[in-house]
């Protein structure tokens, strides 16, 4: 029986602009989307009926998962009619900025893609990503990117790889996206604004690979919404420049924050700084420039069971 497993990759956020509300309801963004080495592992196997299973409590194992909504979504597109098993191994925290739910639903459209032999391109799976959620198109090719429109509509940038940072989440905090963009809405939002003159010099301070650069020009306008309401995770990010991190920032909606480093040492003592406190969830992470990949192939033994 064919088996298929991968390495889907969590995003940060080096930087998020809002521009305003689009006809369509949607936000006008701009990003700056970096793939990490955070991983969720994906196992795909044929079955001959889909479904999915996660161990983690906050994963929905109903068709609201985002890798099932993928399942319909390529079903749906090329006619097969063929059942899969999803196994989804969660390392990459829940709702947390970090588009754990997207990351999966890419590595099921790209895994589905193989599994099935369908010879589809990276930019129709893209597309069919994009029919989901804003930040799947991003997820499936990875890297680091520019991302405009609602999220989906990307440009290569010059690849950031290897940088370490830190990786830190309060463990019991989860934040909606959906409140966090409404809140900015109301509170912050005027009529649809030309980007911010900084969003070149990141990009410039990007093209140059310079850590030290890069750091003070981290931003996201989702801040404003997610810290009046949630001041530990304001504190946290104080917590990790103290430290010593070269930049802090919250990472998309939040609330995992992220503190740039410029190696590994540095990464490790900006961890110990904080590795006493046993509310937090803390990882050393690099950058890196894939965001699906495929693991080394399974075991055949491998047990798969509906819950
Ligand atoms: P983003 O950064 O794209 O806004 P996020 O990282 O903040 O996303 P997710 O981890 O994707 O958030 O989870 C958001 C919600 O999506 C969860 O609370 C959960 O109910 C739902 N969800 C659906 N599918 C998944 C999945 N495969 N993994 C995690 N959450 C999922």
């Amino acid at each position: 029986m064919k088996t298929v497993r991968l390495r889907a990759a969590a995003k940060i956020n080096l930087y998020l602009e809002i521009l305003g509300v689009r006809p369509d309801n949607f936000h006008e963004l701009v990003m700056v989307l970096q793939s990490i080495d955070l991983a969720d592992t994906v196992t795909l196997r044929a079955a001959p009926t889909t479904g999915v299973r996660c161990s983690h409590p906050l994963v929905p194992t109903d068709r609201t998962n985002l890798a099932l909504r993928a399942v319909e979504v390529l079903q749906k597109h090329t006619g097969i009619d063929e059942g899969v098993e999803i196994v989804i191994e969660k390392r990459i925290p829940v709702a947390s900025g970090l588009a754990g739910g997207s990351t999966d639903a890419a590595a099921v459209l790209v895994g589905l893609n193989a599994l099935w032999d369908l010879g589809l391109t990276q930019g129709q799976l893209q597309s069919l990503g994009a029919q989901i959620g804003s930040d799947i198109p991003f997820c499936v090719i990875g890297g680091t990117a520019l991302a405009m429109g609602r999220g989906e509509v990307l440009s290569a940038l010059p690849a950031l790889q290897g940088v370490y940072l830190v990786l830190a989440k309060i463990a019991d905090l989860q934040v909606s996206t959906a409140w966090a963009y409404q809140t900015y809405r109301r509170e912050h939002l005027g009529a649809v604004a030309a980007p911010r003159a900084r969003t070149s010099a990141l990009l410039s301070a990007v093209a140059s690979r310079e850590v030290a650069r890069i750091a003070p020009l981290l931003h996201n306008d989702l801040e404003r919404a997610v810290l009046p309401a949630h001041p530990q995770v304001s504190a946290l990010r104080e917590r990790l420049a103290v430290a010593g991190a070269l930049g802090a920032m919250m990472s998309g909606s939040g609330p995992s924050v992220f503190g740039l480093a410029s190696d590994r040492a540095h990464a490790e003592a900006i961890c110990a700084a904080l590795a006493e406190d046993p509310s937090l969830e803390l990882f050393v992470c690099q950058t890196q420039q894939a965001g699906i990949l495929f693991a080394e192939s399974q075991p055949s033994s491998l047990q798969i069971s509906h819950e």
